[in-house]
């Protein structure tokens, strides 16, 4: 982005009906590539759990809302199993909940068809999305102008990258570690995701196994610093 670019007023008032629009208005800020001076951008906020990934997700939703811009949030496997996200400091936002058969291109075709535009998606829990769903996230932001902001893990309980997460860091035009520290039980930062069975870290099974981070759960996780994730130890109240 140049200066004369960042001095633009940001368009918010793009036309109807969305991609390769040659129309009115604010068409006419373009760069000399044809692109929009307002270039879209696909942006990946990662984290371990309990960082805020989710509240921080919902924070940019309403930021971007009350500046008059239309959005949509969506989520997969929301710990609250609904097609919301939810935030363990108690904010709930409804969201579209991604499947395997979801297109997000189509998503946001078919609610500009409904005369909706949209600006911009917030994809939450976006480590637990297909590798084909970032493909169309960058797609939205090179075809459609459409800013998406991915929030989610980096790794998995075996400390290894989720595949979506991994197309996101190569994929991205930004990628930023969310600066909200999670601390080990030994004060360290943490960083890693452990899951816990029966009192044990264990490291093998699914990828994806639905827990939470509660003691009493049968398949909790426990952010550990790389240190105590490596040596299975869960602390003195384990
Ligand atoms: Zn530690």
């Amino acid at each position: 982005m140049t200066d004369d670019a960042a001095a633009t007023p940001t368009c918010l008032a793009r036309p109807l009906p969305g991609p390769h629009d040659g129309g009115t208005g604010c068409a006419a800020a373009r760069g000399v590539d044809g692109r929009p001076l307002h270039a879209a951008a696909l942006k990946f906020f990662w984290g371990p759990m309990d960082c805020g990934k989710s509240t921080m997700a919902l924070q940019m939703n309403y930021n971007h809302a009350r500046q008059g811009r239309r959005g949509l949030v969506t989520t997969r496997i929301d710990r609250s199993l609904g097609p919301r996200v939810t935030t363990r400091i108690g904010l709930a936002h409804s969201a579209v909940e991604v499947t395997d058969g979801l297109d997000l291109r189509a998503l946001v075709r078919d609610t500009w068809a409904e005369g909706v535009r949209i600006d911009y998606l917030i994809c939450d829990e976006a480590s637990f999305y297909d590798v084909a769903h970032v493909e169309q996230m960058a797609e939205l932001v090179d075809g459609y102008d459409v800013d998406v902001y991915a929030f989610g893990l980096a790794t998995d309980f075996r400390s290894d990258l989720f595949p979506a997460a991994r197309r996101l860091f190569e994929l991205a035009d930004e990628v930023a570690r969310i600066q909200v520290e999670v601390l080990c039980w030994c004060g360290r930062e943490g960083l890693l995701n452990a899951r816990v069975v029966d009192g044990r870290v264990v490291r093998e099974g699914a990828q994806v196994v639905i827990g939470d981070t509660v003691d009493t759960a049968d398949v909790r996780y426990q952010v550990l610093c790389r240190r105590h994730y490596r040596s299975g130890d869960l602390g003195p109240r384990a």
